[in-house]
């Protein structure tokens, strides 16, 4: 019997997938179904970028393009960089790929061998893990508990770093959690890892979704010498409602940015001509849509967190970004709903699926299994009735 790759037996399914897909189907089959599951953003980009793709289609080359990515592309995202307080970056910094997630797997390909050290804060966005199990590269897990309020202090990285250590993910504004860094937060991680050589990857595809006035702080901004070890990964997924579109960015160190340019080479060869020019018309133009999509979440985020404050004894540290909250229901282990028992978080999201048809993914998912993750980008009646189902479901707990 022929037999696939051995680090084939180390890949698995994104598990936030398995449930979306599960909240589909019983939908499909009629059931009344309010997924609160994956992070797709609710809304489309603005009527400019349609005009950019249907401009692009009717003068398409139907050549193959950049394996960098297109000049004009790359030329937005450096103009995007410095108004965001990025100097310093030129072209060669810069590289593209099929949306972040495809970024990630080439970064990690590209900087870790099998056995390297890679230091993941928990709760982590599930494919850290994943990719990092397939490449081989060895997970050392930071637990961030809600007590810290989900976040990793400059005296846990410090005492996890050895000379084995190789890089570090670090994502802000946090899927799962919705927490963002605050300046002197980024600082002092920025002060210990100044002193140590690893690589860092800055996961910061929700940074323009911060609210509460909080500032958009980075790890080069704090400490600008990290330049030469911090790699940027941006997307336009979230921001401009367009994960399907598939276009990830980064800016980096010289060397990992042709790193990038090269596995594109031998792998995706280029982004498409259209995809290309929608994600320059999107970065550049006008940026109405994530400004107000930024308010609107901020104003869902206080729907959210005013009822699951509401629940006796759920604790859900605040979140100040992107559309996700992550409250510890650990309250609800070894209750019953009905005859059924919920010992754990899995119990917990089927139990509230198959009662309440409310999907929620479980923190186990993330490595965090006191907690449930709540995706808030649905229609609005349906964040309001899905809040209500699972505030319900706390009272029918016994
Ligand atoms: N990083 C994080 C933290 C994410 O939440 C996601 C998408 N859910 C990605 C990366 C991947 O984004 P993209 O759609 O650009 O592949």
């Amino acid at each position: 019997m022929l037999q696939l790759a051995e680090r084939m037996s180390r890949a698995k399914p994104s598990a936030i997938m398995v449930v979306a897909e599960k909240a589909k189907k019983l939908k499909a089959a009629g059931r009344d179904i309010i997924s609160f599951s994956i992070g797709v953003p609710n809304f489309l980009p603005g009527e400019h970028v349609y005009a950019a793709a249907r401009d692009a289609l009717a003068h398409d080359s139907g050549q193959y393009g950049s394996n960098r990515g297109s000049d004009a592309l790359l030329d937005a995202f450096l103009v995007h960089l410095k108004e965001g307080g990025f100097d310093g970056y030129e072209r060669k910094n810069l590289a593209t790929g099929v949306g972040a997630k495809h970024v990630l797997f080439n970064l990690m390909y590209a900087l870790l061998n099998e056995g390297d050290e890679i230091l993941i804060p928990v709760p982590y966005w599930t494919s850290y893990v994943d990719i990092a199990d397939i490449l081989g590269a060895k997970t050392v897990l930071l637990p961030c508990p809600a007590e810290q309020n989900y976040k990793l202090t400059a005296a846990q990285l410090e005492a996890a770093i050895t000379p084995k250590t190789k890089l570090l993910l670090f994502n802000n504004p946090s899927n799962p959690t919705g927490m963002v860094y605050s300046e002197a937060e980024v600082a002092a991680l920025a002060d210990v890892l100044v002193k140590h050589q690893l690589w860092i990857l800055s996961d910061d595809i929700y940074n323009r979704m911060i609210f509460d006035g909080l500032q958009y702080a980075h790890l080069v901004k704090a400490r600008p010498e990290l330049r030469d070890r911090v790699i940027l990964i941006d997307s336009i997924s979230k921001t401009y409602g367009m994960p399907g579109w598939r276009v990830g960015l980064i800016a980096a160190p010289e060397q990992v940015a042709l790193s990038q340019v090269t596995l594109n080479s031998n792998h995706i060869t280029n982004l498409p001509e259209v995809v290309t020019a929608a994600a320059t018309a999107a970065l550049s133009g006008p940026q109405d849509v994530p400004r107000e999509k930024n308010k609107d979440f901020s104003r869902r985020r206080d729907e959210v967190m005013a009822v699951l404050e509401s629940i006796p004894g759920l604790h859900c540290p605040k979140p100040q970004g992107a559309f996700y909250a992550f409250p510890d229901i650990s309250v609800a282990f070894g209750k019953h709903h009905g005859t059924t028992v919920i010992a754990n978080d899995v119990d917990f999201c089927n139990v509230l699926l198959d009662v309440k048809g409310v999907a929620c993914v479980p923190g186990s998912a993330f490595g965090e299994p006191k907690a449930i993750r709540i995706s808030y980008t649905c229609k609005p009646a349906e964040l309001t009735d899905g809040l209500n189902r699972i505030k319900q479901f706390f009272a029918e707990l016994v």
